[in-house]
């Protein structure tokens, strides 16, 4: 099962976060025929999203990470829920780059390098909060350290990563977050440093079959971590005819009645989840009638 825990440590100077993703990854790559290097990226932005998204206060607040670079990729798209529900889409699955200096995928090419990472939080109030900078790398886990630091001013470490199989599935995801807050004492910070240049990287940890909490504790163990709460995460659309009928109506009436002439049905599909929503020119009609 996939989740992410939340904790703190040094009597609550540093705030810490956890996540395996692996399943979640995989259906994400399922649904959208993902090649290698935009599981990698998909699956990162999903990990930081889902990260971020248990750390709102509502329970129906809304998380959306948007990173879009100048690589092959396109846009990544992650929106995740306080509730741990989470759906997201690149607008190129089938990138295929040669594996970067590290016989690592290329992450940072395939997105980036130049481009704006935003991240988006509704937490239910008049206007979503909107923080967007400048991506560093790509690579997402550095952007979205730098996101913290610019937009949030908050000093934080990010590691998110996926393994994939050469049959294309998924071998393992997950990620961390941890954020020293002011009065964190330097002995934490210093320790922290060290056990980071140590540590394997995360998607190895989960692939060894270390569990979220197994990972903080071996980044802040000698520090009273303290678990707070574990929030279970899947990949699910919220997508439905409904709402893909307002898409329809949203269209106006001219249009809608170009469709029903010209067409005379109309197919849409749910980005998030490549579902299918096939509209006849009965049902087109009855909605030309709401419109
Ligand atoms: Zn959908």
């Amino acid at each position: 099962m996939d989740y992410v825990v939340r904790a703190t440590a040094g009597q609550g100077s540093v705030r810490a976060f956890a996540a395996r993703t692996t399943e979640l990854v995989s259906k994400a790559a399922g649904i959208h025929g993902l090649y290698p290097v935009a599981s990698a990226a998909l699956g990162r932005v999903l990990t930081a999203a889902g990260m971020m998204a248990v750390d709102m206060k509502g329970s129906d607040n809304v998380l959306s990470i948007i990173v879009k670079g100048s690589g092959p990729l396109g846009s990544v798209v992650s929106v995740a829920k306080s509730n741990g529900t989470m759906k997201g889409y690149v607008d190129h699955p089938k990138v295929d780059l040669p594996l970067n200096q590290l016989g690592k995928l290329d992450v940072g090419n395939a997105i980036g390098p130049d481009g704006k990472l935003t991240v988006i939080k509704d937490l239910g109030l008049k206007e979503p909060y909107v923080g967007q900078t400048d991506l560093v790398s790509g690579e997402i886990g550095e952007d979205m350290a730098n996101y913290f630091w610019v937009s949030e001013q908050q000093p934080s470490v990010v590691a998110v990563g996926v393994l994939v199989n050469p049959d294309l599935s998924i071998k393992a995801a997950g990620g961390y977050i941890i954020q020293p807050l002011p009065d964190a004492n330097e002995e934490i910070i210093a320790n922290l440093e060290i056990k980071l240049r140590e540590l394997p990287a995360i998607s190895s940890l989960i692939d060894e079959g270390k569990s979220p909490e197994e990972v903080l504790e071996l980044l802040l163990g000698e520090y009273e971590l303290k678990l707070l709460d574990k929030t279970p995460l899947k990949f699910e659309c919220d997508c439905n005819r409904e709402r893909l009928e307002r898409v329809v109506l949203g269209l106006g009436k001219m249009e809608l009645q170009e469709i029903i002439e010209t067409e005379g049905e109309a197919e849409l599909v749910c980005h998030y989840c490549n579902t299918k929503y096939d509209f006849n020119k009965e049902q087109l009609s009855a909605l030309l009638e709401q419109a």
